[in-house]
């Protein structure tokens, strides 16, 4: 997992999974000798998402800066997971050893900016602490939720032990407040790693399924559903089967939105007139 989001004059990288190789090959490449100014976003500490960041070349350059972000998790502050990676003896080069300015910080508000780029962050379905971001950039906004699972299985109420009848109450809560989170995101990348079928074997795995997706971009009236976190055993033909369904399913509602599968190295451009701000 490893978006790149360019925004008003940021870059700013979504997660550190496999990903970020590429991407610092990529920036690499184009900055040639110019310092790569970058701040990275951080959902939660499960390897799919940090595993990547020892192998991103720009970390390794003195003339660049890069400012890492994200929340503590359960047991582990932020910078504790963020060294993990990097730890002896599953990694030569520790974190602190890194050539470039890496500085990691925890967050610990909801609402901050990233230069000129509002940031709203919210924690999402998933085992353990888990953040989704949306970024409010001049040419519009972009949700980032890549795990979550539908609250029909409500992570929390394992985690704090709410009683049935609470986690009950609370599951609709959680939900009706996520819609409102996302209302009006121009793009929402979105956990749909299994089908429904697949789902009800995997109910309180932390993932989500394809009308889940759908139905949460539909009632948040999202312009554009990416589905993300595809399954390591789906294959191509699976994941257009996946998309076909998820079509399907917004004719039967009758409501406007663009659904596609996510995939490595595409480049989505926001039109500027399409902007919607934050209220
Ligand atoms: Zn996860
Ligand atoms: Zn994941």
């Amino acid at each position: 997992t490893c978006i790149e989001v360019r925004a008003d004059g940021e870059i700013i990288a979504l997660d550190a999974g496999s990903g970020i190789r590429s991407l610092g090959i990529a920036l690499e490449k184009e900055f040639q000798s110019q310092p790569i100014r970058l701040s990275l976003l951080i959902t939660h500490a499960h390897w799919d998402h940090i595993q990547g960041l020892p192998f991103f070349a720009p970390a390794y350059e003195k003339k660049n800066e890069i400012r890492v972000r994200g929340y503590d998790g359960v047991d582990m502050s932020f910078g504790e997971i963020m060294a993990e990676p990097m730890k002896a003896p599953f990694f030569p080069i520790a974190m602190r050893e890194l050539s470039a300015r890496v500085e990691i910080k925890k967050l610990t508000e909801m609402e901050f900016c990233v230069g000129k780029v509002q940031v709203r962050a919210r924690f999402v379905n998933h085992p353990g602490i888990c953040a989704g971001y949306r970024l409010f950039t001049s040419t519009g906004s972009i949700a980032f939720l890549p795990d979550h699972e539908p609250y029909r299985f409500l992570h929390s109420a394992r985690a704090n032990g709410m009683s049935p009848e609470q986690a009950k109450k609370t599951a609709p809560e959680e939900r009706i407040a996520l819609v409102e989170f996302l209302r009006g995101s121009d793009i929402l990348i979105l956990d749909a790693q299994y089908t429904d079928t697949e789902y009800e074997s995997h109910v309180g795995w932390g993932h989500g399924s394809v009308s889940s997706a759908v139905s949460l971009a539909l009632d948040a009236e999202v312009r554009r559903l990416l589905l993300f976190h595809h399954d390591p055993s789906h294959d191509d033909a699976m994941i257009d089967a996946m998309v076909h369904d998820a079509r399907q399913l917004i004719r039967e509602s009758g409501k406007d939105l663009e659904v596609d599968a996510a995939r490595e190295g595409e480049e989505i451009l926001l039109p500027a007139a399409q902007t919607k701000s934050p209220k």
